[in-house]
């Protein structure tokens, strides 16, 4: 059963008790209801519910109140980090505060439009800790689990990892970049802990083994050092029909620390013989079944982390899920040094220092009704990248390119229509970020007059314009050129920076070469937690 009910502040719930293909229903529009009561008595049909009608990766319900049964409170684990409260009645005191509170604070932080579908890593993360800014969660706290792939769990974060929706060195690598943009800052040291160096899981088995054959069939033995002649050698050298007598001079052997001790233990390989006194000690992974040294294995400080009023504002801010995609692409600018670049090359231009005009693109979408839509990550990713050598930033619903366009042959013009010829192709490599009903366009600005225009100029970079240069519609067979590596976080992957990496890794390790998909992705965030790793800590290498 699913229906719409006010509260009795008119506000309105929708109730369910069982699975619901809700984000696939014509019939319950995102904006027909504010808040969700999944009112189910077991828990693990409560937990199935939510994994898709919650209030982070569902499209419908982001960011609404949700509440369950009452019944299932404290049973409900992980899942309980999505859960606002536990009710039999949606006009309970507190439930009707909750909700009031929630949608407040969703409105004071400017988060109450639609979200952008999720389609990566990096956007999930952002959801996530929206989320918890609405709820004034500030504080994330690593539990301990038995069970979990790395130990110690975040819980909100660990329930989206369990329904597949990372893997776990990409929250790695948020993480830290949160920490270190000051968006997130550390409030406790919990741990440090050593994981997989291959797939970051922490479920090791510590093996000791011989260190010429590697082979783990090897037994200790005390080593006894003879006063008298000084011989030192295994035990076992020393038996003789159960007493000691020295294989050397073949002496009995009586008190122990009067005629002879035991200095140390051996080793020895019962598979080459070889005798050592330090056991070669590796880890294998449990996980992915490789053996690593234990000197290669990846210490992660664990801590508390709190956002911080930085962070709170930079991440409800509409930019945030840009700078978090494009930090991979060095030519993303906010767009306030964007601007201030743009002045800066104006200026120059002027005073005579820069020959060429000063170019600025602007691409946007439009909808059916003709109005721009928020930019979307996808796109200006794409941009970046068709546009490596120059500085690209997005605000106002625009994403820009800035160009200085110079032609030695003297063709000034031919300069400019090089730049419009390279903006037509982009927004058709482009297209097929397009929804249905919407069209991709393009117009170019180009600096002229003198010094006295440069605030007019930079004040039309706001502005999209009625005509633009050129557009593309949707089509629906319009094709990511990037599309082979859609499978997974496609931003991420389309990062130049992080495959420079896997090649460093393999320069390093040529015996690890990849040798498919999964491998690659596993190698480049290795390559990341290495430097993780060269940065904070190397305990095993130390002694
Ligand atoms: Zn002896
Ligand atoms: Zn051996
Ligand atoms: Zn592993």
């Amino acid at each position: 059963m699913i229906t719409i009910q006010n509260n009795n502040n008119e506000r309105r719930i929708l109730l369910l008790d069982s699975q619901f293909n809700l984000e696939e229903s014509p019939d319950f529009p995102e904006y027909l209801f504010d808040a969700v009561f999944i009112f189910n008595e077991s828990v693990e049909q409560t937990q199935n519910i939510l994994n898709d009608i919650n209030p982070i990766t569902s499209q419908k319900c982001c960011y609404k109140p949700l509440f369950v049964a009452r019944s299932l409170e404290g049973k409900m684990g992980d899942y309980a980090s999505v859960i606002d409260g536990y009710i039999d009645d949606w006009n309970d005191k507190d439930a009707l505060n909750k909700v009031e509170d929630i949608i407040n604070r969703r409105n004071e932080l400017g988060l109450n439009t639609p979200e952008e579908k999720i389609l990566s890593s990096n956007q999930l993360f952002v959801r996530l800790t929206r989320f918890l800014i609405i709820r004034n969660n500030l504080i994330m706290h690593p539990v301990l689990e038995n069970g979990s792939s790395s130990g110690y769990v975040i819980p909100i974060y660990n329930l989206f990892y369990k329904l597949g929706w990372y893997k776990l060195s990409e929250s790695f690598v948020f993480v830290q970049s949160m920490v270190e943009k000051g968006y997130f800052r550390t409030t406790q040291f919990l741990n440090r802990i050593y994981l997989c160096p291959k797939c970051q899981h922490s479920h090791l088995l510590y093996i000791e083994s011989c260190p010429k054959c590697n082979n783990s069939m090897i037994h200790s033995e005390e080593v006894i050092h003879h006063f008298r002649c000084a011989n030192i050698t295994p035990e076992h050298t020393y038996n003789f029909g159960g007493q000691l007598r020295c294989p050397k001079c073949h002496q009995m052997l009586h008190h122990i620390g009067v005629d002879y001790d035991r200095p140390a233990t051996v080793f020895t390989c019962d598979v080459c013989n070889n005798s050592f006194l330090q056991a070669k000690m590796q880890a294998l992974c449990s996980n992915c079944q490789s053996v690593s040294d234990v000197k290669s294995l990846v210490p992660i400080n664990v801590y508390v982390y709190e956002i911080t009023k930085e962070g709170i504002y930079a991440i409800t801010s509409l930019n945030i899920g840009f700078s978090i995609y494009t930090e991979f692409h060095d030519n993303f600018l906010e767009f306030n040094r964007f601007v201030n670049r743009i002045r800066l090359l104006a200026e120059q231009k002027f005073s005579g220092r820069i020959l060429g005009d000063v170019l600025v693109g602007k691409i946007w979408i439009i909808d059916s009704t003709s109005a721009t839509v928020r930019n979307r990550a996808e796109l200006l990713a794409q941009v970046c990248q068709y546009f490596p050598n120059n500085k690209v930033s997005a605000a106002n619903n625009i994403t820009y390119i800035n160009a200085i366009a110079t032609d030695y042959k003297g063709d000034q013009e031919q300069a400019v229509l090089d730049f419009q010829i390279m903006l037509s192709e982009a927004i058709r490599a482009a297209a097929y970020v397009l929804r249905p009903g919407e069209k991709i366009c393009y117009t170019y600005m180009k600096l002229e007059g003198n010094g006295s225009n440069i605030d007019d100029f930079l004040n039309d970079l706001n502005f999209v314009a009625t005509n633009p240069d050129d557009s593309v519609d949707y089509d629906p067979n319009a094709i990511n050129p990037n599309g082979d590596r859609q499978v997974d976080s496609p931003l991420l992957k389309d990062d130049g920076t992080v495959e420079t990496e896997i090649e460093a890794i393999d320069l390093n390790k040529p015996a690890e070469v990849p040798n498919d998909t999964e491998d690659t992705q596993e190698s480049g965030n290795t390559s990341f937690l290495n430097k993780v790793k060269d940065s904070i800590c190397h305990i095993f290498s130390s002694h």
